[in-house]
């Protein structure tokens, strides 16, 4: 996650937006944690008050670093909305993917067909059924879990459908396909709280049983899309999201909450 300091009363200068770490700490910051001017951390002032911070200069001797907001303690620095785009899985495997992606957080779940998806609608109607079915699956979880907020289950699409929906939307997501063949970005690039935090959201991106086709991870690249790796084994389908996601929970801070 961020890096957390505790700051001096006597270094804060909150009129100017500064404050400074001398002493111990700098060594850690500068030496062992090789953070540089730029890098966002969190700081408390000893006085109850916890800021959002940037470094602006580091020597030997002395962070100098500027106040950028005050954080309500509560506030989880870096929590971000993060999607679920599901390759659609077989049989009840896809009401437990609701379930645990629920329990664990998800912010929506968008069920989507791709070349190996078994399952196959016969028609509309059967589509928005799963649908509901899904939705309700996500109602009973969210309460349970006592969330505040219900994730909502999209009605099924195929990938070129969200592909075309993600070029839409305004947002700026970091969108990770999770590929078991080749990880171009390595997880830890991925997950800097200084990358996660130019995004609005996050969209995980998990194959059917069958895995994507080279074809549809050669789309998914060419729209800007980040495949990640998640260790040496194959996972199956249900297992890859909640690998995923409980890494960029923990990441976030949104596990010490
Ligand atoms: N190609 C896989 C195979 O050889 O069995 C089939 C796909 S795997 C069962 C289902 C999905 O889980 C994949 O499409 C991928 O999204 C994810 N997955 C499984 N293991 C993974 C790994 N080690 N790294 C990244 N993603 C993985």
């Amino acid at each position: 996650g961020m890096h957390h300091f505790f700051i001096d009363p006597s270094q804060m200068d909150r009129e100017n937006k500064r404050c400074r770490i001398k002493g111990p700490d700098v060594h850690h910051l500068h030496k062992v944690l090789r953070l540089t001017a730029g890098i966002h951390v969190s700081v408390s002032d000893g006085c109850g008050e916890r800021y959002l911070a940037v470094i602006r200069s580091i020597d030997p001797e002395v962070v100098h670093l500027e106040l950028l907001e005050r954080l309500s303690q509560s506030v989880i620095l870096l929590e971000r909305p993060i999607r679920l785009i599901q390759g659609i899985a077989k049989g009840s495997k896809m009401d437990w993917i609701v379930q645990k992606n629920t329990e664990m957080g998800i912010a929506a779940i968008q069920p989507v067909s791709t070349e190996f998806t078994v399952v196959r609608f016969s028609t509309p109607q059967d589509a928005v059924k799963k649908q509901h079915r899904w939705q309700k699956i996500a109602d009973e979880a969210s309460k349970q879990s006592k969330r505040t907020s219900i994730p909502v289950v999209e009605p099924p699409r195929t990938l070129q459908e969200v592909l075309e929906l993600g070029r839409q939307s305004g947002e700026s997501r970091l969108r990770l396909l999770a590929h078991e063949k080749e990880s171009a970005s390595r997880l830890a690039d991925v997950l800097q709280p200084e990358a996660l935090m130019h995004y609005q959201g996050i969209e995980m991106w998990i194959g059917p049983e069958g895995g994507f086709s080279p074809e549809e991870v050669m789309l998914a690249k060419e729209a800007g899309i980040r495949t990640v790796g998640l260790g040496p084994r194959i996972l199956r389908t249900e297992t890859a999201s909640l690998v995923l996601l409980s890494v960029l929970l923990y990441e976030m801070g949104v596990l010490e909450a």
